[in-house]
C-alpha cells in the first residue's frame, strides 16, 4: 500500500510541474489533489511550497472526514477538494488553477460560452461561474461545489480562478489546460470581433463524441 501511495504522490508531484510548464500557475498557486476510494485516502499537494521544491514526503495525505494523516500541511483549499469527493463519486481527481484567461473571465464574472466544441471536454456547454466566496473558506467549498452540479467537470471560480475534475488526474488536467486555451481563443477572437457561437444542437454533437470516442475527439 505505501508503494502504491508514493506512486500516486509522485504522479501529483510530476502534474504540478507539468502546471509550471504549461504556464497554468507559478510559484505555489494552483493545487491538486487525487482520491484514492478504496483505501480511503485523498492525496493532495501542501500548503505554500513551490512546486519544483516539494518532495514526495511533503505531498499531504487527509481521509474522507478532513483529518490530516501524513505529509505537510494541505493546500488551503483542502475543503473543496474533499467536499467535491464527497458529493461526486464520479470524481477522483481536481485540478485547481489561477490560469490567466480562464481567470481573466472569472474576474469579469462571465462564462466561457460554447465560442469552441472543446468546451465538450467538460461534459458541459458553457463554463459557468460559481459565486464568489473568500479562499480556503467553508463557503468557497459549498458555493462551488453546488454550482458545479452533478455532471459538469469544469467551473470558473468569480474572482479566483477555476476548477477542474475528471475520472483520473490526466482527465482533470486535460480539462484545465483545455479550458484555457479556449478561453485564450475567446479573449484573442473578442478583441478583434464577436465571436460566432455553437447552437445547442452543435454542441450536443460534440458533447456525443466527446462521450463515444474520449480522447480522440480533441485531435
Ligand atoms: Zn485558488
Amino acid at each position: 500500500m505505501r508503494k502504491a501511495i508514493n506512486k500516486y504522490r509522485q504522479q501529483l508531484k510530476d502534474y504540478g510541474l507539468k502546471m509550471l510548464a504549461d504556464g497554468l500557475t507559478t510559484g505555489t498557486g494552483g493545487n491538486l489533489s487525487l482520491a484514492l476510494r478504496t483505501e480511503g485516502i485523498i492525496v493532495i499537494t501542501p500548503s505554500g511550497i513551490d512546486y519544483d521544491q516539494i518532495s514526495i514526503d511533503d505531498i499531504s495525505l487527509i481521509d474522507f472526514n478532513g483529518n490530516h494523516l501524513e505529509g505537510e500541511k494541505p493546500s488551503s483549499e483542502w475543503l473543496l477538494h474533499l467536499k467535491l469527493y464527497n458529493m461526486r463519486p464520479d470524481i477522483n481527481a481536481v485540478v485547481h488553477t489561477h490560469s490567466r484567461f480562464a481567470t481573466t473571465l472569472a474576474l469579469l464574472q462571465q462564462p466561457l460560452p460554447a465560442c469552441h466544441y472543446l468546451i465538450g471536454v467538460a461534459g458541459c456547454r458553457e463554463i459557468r461561474v460559481a459565486p464568489y466566496a473568500t479562499f480556503g473558506s467553508k463557503e468557497l467549498a459549498d458555493k462551488t461545489v453546488a454550482a458545479l452540479g452533478s455532471a459538469d467537470r469544469c467551473i470558473l471560480m468569480a474572482n479566483h480562478g477555476l476548477i477542474a475534475a475528471g475520472k483520473d488526474l490526466s482527465s482533470a488536467y486535460d480539462t484545465a489546460l483545455y479550458i484555457e486555451e479556449v478561453a485564450e481563443l475567446y479573449h484573442r477572437a473578442k478583441a478583434i470581433g464577436e465571436p460566432v457561437l455553437l447552437n445547442d444542437a452543435e454542441m450536443e454533437q460534440a458533447l456525443l463524441r466527446f462521450q463515444t470516442y474520449g480522447r480522440k475527439a480533441k485531435e
